[in-house]
């Protein structure tokens, strides 16, 4: 079993998708282990961002994940690491497939990329990085 740190961005809280998302992985047989929604600090968001500083994309997306609250969660499942990230789809909502969170609730329009629902952990060690930014 292996665990991954997921965000429900400012857009899925705000769009009232948050019971569509948790209820997609739930699902598909995974288990939260946390959950919480919160209002993310600048700090965490610098450490959960902090290989994308310097890019033209980090501070619209700081802001952006600033704007309202999120809901955190730690999923704990065989391989959920990778299962995750096939559930959320491709970054951008327009190339994600259909079936995918980001594919079937994703936006085709406005800042769609920015705005792409949910962050899942990309391997072991940012899992565990992340847990503990999120969850202390
Ligand atoms: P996540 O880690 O959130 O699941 P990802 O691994 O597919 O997404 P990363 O490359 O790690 O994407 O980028 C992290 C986040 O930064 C993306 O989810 C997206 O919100 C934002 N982002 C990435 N690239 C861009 C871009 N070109 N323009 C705007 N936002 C971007």
């Amino acid at each position: 079993t292996e665990r991954t740190l997921v965000l429900i961005k400012p857009d899925g809280v705000e769009r009232g998708l948050t019971g569509e998302i948790l209820r997609r992985i739930e699902a598909k047989g995974y288990t939260f282990a946390e959950l919480r929604k919160q209002q993310a600090s600048a700090e965490q968001l610098a450490a959960h961002y902090a290989e994308h500083e310097g890019k033209p994309f980090y501070q619209p997306l700081v802001d952006f994940m600033l704007s309202g609250p999120v809901v955190a969660a730690v999923v704990t499942g065989n391989e959920v690491i990778k299962g995750f990230r096939s559930l959320a789809g491709a970054t951008d909502p327009t190339g994600a497939a259909p079936g995918t969170i980001r594919g079937d609730l994703g936006r085709d329009w406005g800042e769609k990329v920015q705005k792409n629902l949910v962050h899942g952990s990309d391997s072991v060690e940012s899992a565990e990085r992340e847990i503990s930014i999120w969850f202390g």
